[in-house]
Formats: C-alpha cells, structure tokens, sequence
C-alpha cells in the first residue's frame, strides 16, 4: 500500500476498530479511544505510552505539558506535528495515569503494529519505556538505549527503531532534557539516511504461472 490516499483511508477504518474496540478493561473507563495523529506519509513516528487525561479528553496524542514539550522539541529540529505521526501503545487511558498492564499491552498491539503497517515510516521514535520494550522485543530499559538506532520489523515492515527518553521525565529533570535534545538533534540526519521501507508487492500481482510439468511433479 504505497499509495498515500489508501494509506490514509486505512487509517481511517482502524481508527474506527479503535474507537469501538473492547479488548480490555480501559474500554470502561475511557472518554474515548486516541488513536494517533500526523502525516498518514510520515517519515518519522512517534510512540508514547498511553493517554493521560487531556488526551483522554480531546481525543489527541500528546496534548498535554509532555506534549507542549514534545512540540518544542519537535520545532527544534525544523519540524512540525503535522510532518510527523503520533501514536501511543495504548489508546485508551489508564485510571489515575497508572502504568500500562502487560495484558493491556497485549489486547492493544495490534492496533499499533497495524498503524506502522499503514504509515510505513522509515523511522519509529520510541519515547520512554514502554514503547521502547515492546517495539525493540527487549528487556532492555531507556537509560541504556536511547540515542541508539536498530533495525525491526514491525508490522511486516523493518524500520529503524530509535529509542529516546519521554518527555513527560524530561519535564521537571534538566539533565534529561539535555539527553532529550541532543538525541532529538540526531533525528534530522538519520530519518535522511535510512531508504524508505521497500514497497509491498501489489495484492493483485497474478501468481507466476508455475513451469510445465511442475505441478504434476508437486512443486506448487
Ligand atoms: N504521555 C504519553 O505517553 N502519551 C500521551 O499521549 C500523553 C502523555
């Protein structure tokens, strides 16, 4: 799916599952699902970890003081949030902004592993913990990767995975931020030296047509 208009129609229909979607407990307490938000094309995705209450609210990733922080930092590097996407692991809002649960985590990451499918970004930006864990498949914490791109497949898709602190610890712990901007600051050249995901092969590509002889002989 190559084509932005179907890319951003299928996240039209996901995001419709989501709203809808009671796969887990935060269903019940929830205003409403939040889904993600950006470039349906983008270059570069963020994940977070889950709505906090103004999310919750608006229906909007990030809206909150991380996200002000996150718009600054964003600005920083000569980027807007309408150039890039922004999603959660979790749509739906913990009680009281508690920690995702692993069973949440697991009810919810089809929705984002289908959301990488459609942006096929060549980068995905981790922020914090949660993100980082479930995206890289390791235990490994924050502290110890961010700042240090890999390679995963997600969604059917290898993007380079980079790891960065949330913003939401970098609000009130001025050493972070530093770590925060100069990590940011290394986003530009790296977004601008990874190819884009290769293209998937048409879904109405005609099968190759097998051989003579082969199909007698159990080959297809
Ligand atoms: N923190 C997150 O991880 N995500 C949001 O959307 C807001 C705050």
């Amino acid at each position: 799916m190559d084509d932005p208009t179907a890319r951003a129609a299928g996240l039209r229909v996901l995001s419709d599952t989501v709203a809808a979607c009671t796969r887990c407990r935060l269903a019940e307490g929830r205003t409403q699902a939040v889904f993600g938000a950006g470039h349906p094309d983008a270059d570069v995705m963020f994940v977070g970890e889950a709505p906090g209450f103004h999310e919750d609210q608006q229906g909007v990733p990030f809206v909150g003081q991380a996200g002000k922080l996150l718009d600054r930092l964003l600005a920083g590097i000569g980027l807007a949030r309408s150039d890039v996407y922004i999603a959660n692991v979790l749509k739906c809002r913990p009680p009281g902004n508690r920690d995702p649960q692993p069973d949440e985590i697991e009810a919810c990451e089809r929705h984002l592993f289908q959301q990488v499918g459609l942006v096929r970004p060549k980068v995905v930006a981790t922020l914090g913990n949660f993100a980082t864990k479930l995206l890289s498949g390791k235990p490994h914490g924050i502290t110890r990767v961010h700042g240090q791109e890999q390679q995963v497949t997600l969604g059917g898709l290898t993007v380079v995975l980079y790891p960065l602190y949330h913003p939401a610890a970098a609000l009130y712990t001025p050493a972070m931020l530093k770590v925060l901007e100069s990590d940011f600051a290394r986003l530009p050249e790296l977004i601008g030296r990874v190819a884009a995901p290769a293209p998937l092969p048409a879904i109405d590509e005609p099968a190759p047509t097998p051989p003579r002889g082969a199909v007698q002989l159990g080959l297809f």
